[in-house]
Parts: C-alpha cells; sequence; structure tokens
C-alpha cells in the first residue's frame, strides 16, 4: 500500500531538499510514499495573497484565517465531514504528544493531509470545523509547523514496508517495543583506548542477542523508566 501524504503551508520551499533525500527521496523513487506539498496562498483570494489577519480582542502578531485555509483543506481532502477518506492533521505545540505509537496509528491512515501553522496559529474554527487532529513535536514552541510535519513525514516513511533495507530495524529500535535500543558500535575495535565489548566480537549470536538485550534494559531503566511495561510486552521494572 502506498502511503499518501499531502502538506498544506505557505513556505513550501523548506521542503525541497527534505523530499528528494535518504530515505523519503527513495520511499518516494520506489513509489512506497507519495508526498504533495501545496502552497496555501494559492487558494488566497485578494491581491496579496493574504492567508493571515489580525486577532480579534487584540494581543501581537496574525492569525492564519479561514480563508482560504477551509476552501484549501475541502479540495484536497474532500468535503468535510465524517466520511472523509483523508486525515487531516494540524501540527500545534498544543496538539497530542508525536511518540511511535502514535506514528503507527497514523501510518494505518490511507491518506493524510498535514496543516502546517504560522504566525500566533490557526483561527479555531479551522480546527473545529476541518481539522480531524492536532499533533504537537513536543513542550516547546517553533515558528512553524513545517519542521514538525517533516518529522511525521520521515517517522511514517520508516514505517512502509520495503523502505528500510532491512525491515527488522523498525522493530528493535527505541520505541518499537518497551526497551530503548542500547550502545552500538562499529569500528575500530579500540578508539583511544574505548575497547568495543568483547561479546560483540565473539561471533557468538545467543550470547550477544542475551548482551543487547540486558543493555537496552538497563539503558531504559536508567534513562526512561516510564517506558517499561508501556506497550504490552513483558517488560517490567524489575
Ligand atoms: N500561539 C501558539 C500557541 O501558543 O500555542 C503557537 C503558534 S506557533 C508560533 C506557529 C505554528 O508553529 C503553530 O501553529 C504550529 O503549526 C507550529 N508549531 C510550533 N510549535 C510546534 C510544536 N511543538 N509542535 C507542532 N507544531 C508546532
Amino acid at each position: 500500500m502506498t502511503l499518501e501524504i499531502q502538506v498544506l503551508t505557505v513556505f513550501p520551499q523548506l521542503f525541497e531538499t527534505f523530499l528528494d533525500t535518504a530515505f523519503v527521496g527513495q520511499a518516494r523513487a520506489k513509489g512506497l510514499a507519495t508526498v504533495e506539498v501545496h502552497d496555501l496562498r494559492g487558494w488566497a483570494q485578494d491581491r496579496h495573497r493574504s492567508v493571515d489577519d489580525t486577532p480579534y480582542g487584540g494581543g501581537p502578531g496574525m492569525v492564519m484565517t479561514p480563508e482560504p485555509l477551509i476552501p484549501a483543506i475541502e479540495a484536497l481532502a474532500g468535503p468535510l465531514g465524517p466520511d472523509r477518506a483523508c486525515r487531516v492533521v494540524a501540527l500545534s505545540p498544543q496538539g497530542r504528544r508525536l511518540d511511535q505509537a502514535g506514528l503507527e496509528r497514523l501510518g494505518a491512515e490511507r491518506s493524510l493531509l498535514l496543516v502546517c501553522g504560522r504566525y500566533e496559529g490557526i483561527d479555531q474554527r479551522v480546527l473545529d470545523l476541518a481539522v480531524d487532529e492536532e499533533i504537537s513535536l513536543g513542550d516547546y514552541v517553533l515558528s512553524g509547523g513545517e519542521i514538525p510535519a517533516m518529522a511525521v513525514i520521515e517517522g511514517l516513511v520508516r514505517l512502509v514496508p520495503g523502505v528500510l533495507g532491512n525491515p527488522e530495524s523498525a522493530q528493535i529500535e527505541s520505541f518499537g517495543g518497551d526497551l530503548l535500543e542500547g550502545p552500538q558500535y562499529t569500528r575500530p575495535p579500540d578508539y583511544r583506548g574505548r575497547r568495543v565489548p568483547e561479546v560483540l566480537r565473539s561471533g557468538d549470536h545467543e550470547a550477544i542477542a542475551r548482551w543487547r538485550r540486558a543493555e537496552a534494559l538497563q539503558r531504559t531503566r536508567e534513562r526512561r523508566p516510564d517506558l517499561l511495561g508501556r506497550r504490552g510486552s513483558d517488560e517490567t521494572e524489575s
């Protein structure tokens, strides 16, 4: 199944290199994902191609207006209403914080429209009428939804079967289960007196798997004990 993503933004140029690079570029070239970026100003009505206006009630900055946002969303995702085939996601610091389970849930959608805010944000009526959910990258404020949208796209593309060379990669990585991934090493075997753990060079695959699991558990206990037992595995903090 092809992952179909559309993006609505006032800065489409931000996506240019991103869409042609690394796994996202490869997934698009192989037809495993499509990503279309649309310039919101294409739906603007006035000769200045405005997308924002001053906030009612006063205050700093500008707010993105329902015109042209709602007509743009309708054109890209279909008429408003529960039967719409495309899930509309607005990037917002007030949204549900993105995590791996959230990416897996979004990845099950056939088609997604990512709406990038700018300025002071989006008029509430757009969120009420035309957006299915709001997603945040974390508890901090960026200037726009474009980088959060890229994070969502990159995270989703990794989950599409056939994108990662080794499909196991996505499962054994941090957050694939209840554990962070343990430490990893490559050549040289000795770097400035720091040696690669002998077990990793032993060729004993069972011993390596046991060592990796123990390291992952220890790292998770130290750094993210809140993850243990969260995703229904038998991992518990003991
Ligand atoms: N006034 C808004 C507030 O206090 O919640 C913040 C607006 S922010 C400057 C402009 C846009 O950047 C938002 O509409 C959103 O699209 C995007 N944005 C900023 N921080 C984000 C975050 N942590 N996660 C997702 N999107 C974010």
